[in-house]
Formats: structure tokens, C-alpha cells, sequence
């Protein structure tokens, strides 16, 4: 069984990516920007904030935060967004997720639709989402994104092959289908009515799994020499950090696996700033 790193490619992803926006500089291009809406102050999201801010400016990259209290209402931040498509300067635009649930209740999905798809570096819109399913190289959101980078960092064959994605949530398991697809994969989509998972699983070449429960998937449902992704991150009993995926059950009868923590949890950040640096690219040429 070999580990499938993300820390290591999401380290070698970004370092490159260092070394490109110093060159783009270099030639006097204008320094790329992202800007960051974030509402009310849940504890995570603050985190992955802050953690994006410190990335990005280690990167070279400019990072506006544009932080709201959870009363405020929907169309101050459509508003907002859509001053921010306007100015030439923004080349990425993203909105934390989840939306605060408070008494009043957010529109997300029609706060997203209002981001410019050119900007939509998250790839959440509706247009980001299906261009994934219908262009090998749509912009999508970024924790498929980064496993698809990671499968090809390790030169693993996706033709032909069954591919099982275990999760249907817009941001993980829907775009990563069509990501496979576009890449020649045959993809069962499972979820949480799917009918004989088991066997479902136990047919994949590529099993991916992202459905929030810690260690579900146990070495009944891997075939043998199949290359698993494990995309959960949850907290076990003694609070440890864990998959969805039993990785010590498993670990021998897969080919390929992906490690919780180091797996495809890295790759997520380094694929918001690699989006980001493509959308930037784009906006250079134009302007
Ligand atoms: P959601 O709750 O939005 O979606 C969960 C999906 O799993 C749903 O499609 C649900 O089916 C399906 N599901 C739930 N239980 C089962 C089951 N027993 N059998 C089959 N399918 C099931 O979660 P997210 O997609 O946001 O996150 C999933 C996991 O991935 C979490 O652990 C999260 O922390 C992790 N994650 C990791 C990231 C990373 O960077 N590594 C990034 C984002 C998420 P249905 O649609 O029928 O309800």
C-alpha cells in the first residue's frame, strides 16, 4: 500500500506557486487579490479565515476580509459582491461557509449565484458547478479540485475505471463526480439512500468517501487494490482526528490511500490558491 501525501504535494503546489507570482511581479504585474466575506463568528470558520490570510501572504498574494455581524441582511452582501466583481483589481471572491444560523435564516445559494463566475475561485456557483461536469478544466471547488491534482501527482490511470464517490454535498462529492467523469472514469454516485453500499464500494477501482462519519467504511467494502480517498475529517471518541475510512482495517488490501490528517485536507488550501493564481492569469491578460 503506498500513502497518497497531500502534505507533501500541497507543500510542492504551493511552493511553485510562490516561485510563479514572484516572476509575475517580477514583470510588473499587479499583485493578485482575494477577497474573503465572512459572517458572524463561528469558531471554525474563523480559523480557516485566518488560516487563508496567513497562507496568502505568504504566498505573495493580497487578502481582503470583509467581516459582517450575523444580523446583517442578504442583499448588504449581494451588494458588496457585486461592487466586488466590478473592480478590476479582485480576481477571486468567496463567501466562508456555512452561513450563520441565526433567526433569520441566509439565502446561500443566492447569495453565491451573484459571485461572477469569472471570480468564483470556491467554484460554488450553480455555472462553476456544471462547467465541472461539462469541461475537463472547469474551475470547481477546491477540496475535488486538490484530489484530482493529487491522483495525478501520483500518475494514477482514472480511464476506464469504476469510480465509486460516497457523498453528494455540493462542495465535495457532486463536483468530484464530474470531475471523474470528465476524466474518462465510469462514476457511481452513492449517498445515504444508495441501496447495497457495500457492494456499490466493493466494485470501485477509485473509492472516494465523504460523508462525516468516522471510520463507517471498513475493509468489507474495499475491493482489492483499489485506491481509496478518504475525504472526512471528524473527531473520534478520544478526540483524535479521524476518516471516514477505518485506515488501519483497510490498509491492507488497498493499493493507494489517503491519510487523515495529511491527505486531502491539504491539498484543499493549496487548490483555493492554485484556482485563485488561474483566475489571475485570466484577469492580467484582460486588463
Ligand atoms: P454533508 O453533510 O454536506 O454531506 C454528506 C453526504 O454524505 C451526503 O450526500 C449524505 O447523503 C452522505 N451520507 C451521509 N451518511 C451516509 C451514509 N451512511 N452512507 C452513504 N452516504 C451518506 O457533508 P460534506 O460533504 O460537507 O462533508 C463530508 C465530510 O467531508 C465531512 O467529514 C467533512 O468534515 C469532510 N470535508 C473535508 C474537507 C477536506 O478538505 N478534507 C472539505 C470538506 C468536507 P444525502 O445526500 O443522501 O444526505
Amino acid at each position: 500500500m503506498e500513502i497518497l501525501d497531500g502534505k507533501t504535494t500541497s507543500g510542492e503546489i504551493l511552493d511553485n506557486l510562490k516561485v510563479e507570482i514572484s516572476s509575475l511581479l517580477e514583470q510588473g504585474h499587479r499583485i493578485p487579490r482575494l477577497d474573503i466575506i465572512i459572517i458572524g463568528h463561528d469558531y471554525a470558520s474563523e480559523k480557516y479565515v485566518s488560516m487563508k490570510e496567513k497562507k496568502g501572504a505568504d504566498l505573495g498574494i493580497k487578502i481582503v476580509v470583509h467581516r459582517f455581524e450575523d444580523n446583517i441582511e442578504d442583499g448588504e452582501i449581494k451588494q458588496l459582491i457585486g461592487k466586488l466583481n466590478q473592480d478590476s483589481l479582485v480576481d477571486g471572491i468567496m463567501v466562508q461557509l456555512p452561513l450563520p444560523k441565526t433567526n433569520k435564516t441566509f439565502n446561500t445559494k443566492d447569495i453565491l449565484e451573484v459571485i461572477d463566475i469569472s471570480k468564483d475561485v470556491d467554484g460554488l456557483t450553480y455555472s462553476s458547478l456544471g462547467s465541472v461536469w461539462i469541461e475537463r478544466e472547469g474551475i470547481g471547488p477546491a477540496t475535488p479540485t486538490g484530489i484530482i491534482k493529487l491522483l495525478d501527482e501520483y500518475d494514477i490511470d482514472l480511464t476506464g475505471k469504476n469510480a465509486v464517490v460516497v457523498g453528494r454535498s455540493k462542495i465535495v462529492g457532486l463536483p468530484l463526480a464530474g470531475m471523474l467523469s470528465r476524466r474518462d472514469a465510469t462514476v457511481t454516485m452513492a449517498h445515504s439512500k444508495s441501496e447495497n453500499l457495500q457492494e456499490i464500494c466493493k466494485s470501485a477501482d477509485i473509492l472516494a468517501i465523504g460523508i462525516g462519519k468516522p471510520k463507517y467504511i471498513n475493509r468489507d467494502y474495499i475491493k482489492k487494490d483499489a485506491v481509496v480517498i478518504d475525504i472526512g475529517i471528524n473527531r473520534d471518541y478520544e478526540g483524535n482526528l479521524v476518516g471516514d475510512v477505518d485506515f488501519d482495517d483497510v490498509k491492507d488490501i488497498c493499493a493507494y490511500i489517503t491519510p487523515v490528517p495529511g491527505g486531502v485536507g491539504p491539498m484543499t488550501i493549496a487548490s483555493l490558491f492554485f484556482n485563485l493564481i488561474r483566475v489571475y492569469k485570466r484577469n492580467v491578460k484582460k486588463y
